[in-house]
């Protein structure tokens, strides 16, 4: 490689005596000018307060272009996990476990994020209770994709124009680093639904990949209805053989507190 010549080493390369310049905006500086013995034309000092101010403009732009590009990336990256934008600055960190329960559930989600391999999660409770806070925020460190059920619904309705084939979804469902499915239960399940549900835990199950389910059902064993066959049991919801297949090795969290984000707004947990 041939090295940058300074521009004392080009040929015929002169300086000149040193002499008092004036710049328009800076005033009075002493600079050398110098000239080149081939184009025999005096090059004047520039104005050594100016040079600085173009290289901090320079600077300034360069450090706007970085900032710019990474939060377009940052952008897609968070587009791409489907987190909602309300979650797009909160992580664990910023998490406001204000009871023991919620102590208990960040320190389960921190675990679990860290290593999810092949590893199911379940959380269950009221909305507002900080369960999409959690899933964003393990999401954010497993990489990996959210979906409400009704946006999967939805995909699998553009199959019927051919926009995209059903393996292509069920496939997607199977190999994502980290599966997240919010709001099971919150409509009447499909056949379809059910099937497509369960293909999917047991192809990831097999697979060693992680699961996170999210759903505003309680358990059976604390059905507050007390009845069999209670509509709001997640047993019921999902049928007890696909569940059984996520919580014999998975772990299940219950969110009982109060409004997460009614406590916010109060003020209360500040
Ligand atoms: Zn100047
Ligand atoms: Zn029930």
């Amino acid at each position: 490689m041939v090295e940058a010549k300074k521009i004392g080493d080009i040929a015929g390369y002169e300086e000149l005596p040193e002499q008092e310049y004036t710049c328009k905006k800076h005033g009075k500086y002493i600079g050398k000018p110098f000239k080149f013995g081939f184009i025999n034309s005096v090059i004047g000092c520039p104005c050594p307060k100016c040079l600085e101010e173009d290289e901090a403009r320079r600077l300034a732009e360069e450090r706007k272009r970085t900032e710019e590009e990474n939060e377009k990336r940052r952008t897609h990256w968070l587009t791409d996990l489907n987190i909602g934008r309300r979650f797009w600055n909160e992580s664990f960190e910023t998490f406001n476990a204000y009871t023991p329960e919620l102590q208990h559930h960040l320190s389960v989600c921190m675990e679990f994020a860290k290593d999810p391999q092949g590893r199911k999660l379940v959380m269950l409770g009221n909305s507002g209770t900080g369960k999409n806070h959690m899933a964003a925020s393990i999401l954010k460190m497993t990489g990996g994709v959210i979906h409400k059920i009704m946006e999967i619904e939805l995909l699998f309705d553009r199959t019927f124009s051919g926009e995209i084939h059903k393996w292509e979804i069920i496939k997607n469902l199977c190999e994502t680093d980290m599966l997240v499915i919010d709001e099971i239960g919150r409509t009447k399940p499909t056949d379809f639904e059910l099937n497509w549900l369960s293909y999917v835990i047991d192809k990831r199950h097999e697979n060693y990949k992680p699961l996170v389910l999210i759903s505003n059902k309680h358990l059976e064993e604390d059905c507050p209805r007390g009845e069999s066959g209670c509509p709001d049991c997640i047993q019921k919801f999902m049928g007890k053989d696909t569940f059984s297949r996520i919580t014999e090795d998975g772990l299940i969290m219950e969110f009982t507190g109060e409004d997460y984000r009614y406590k916010i707004r109060e003020g209360k947990n500040v």
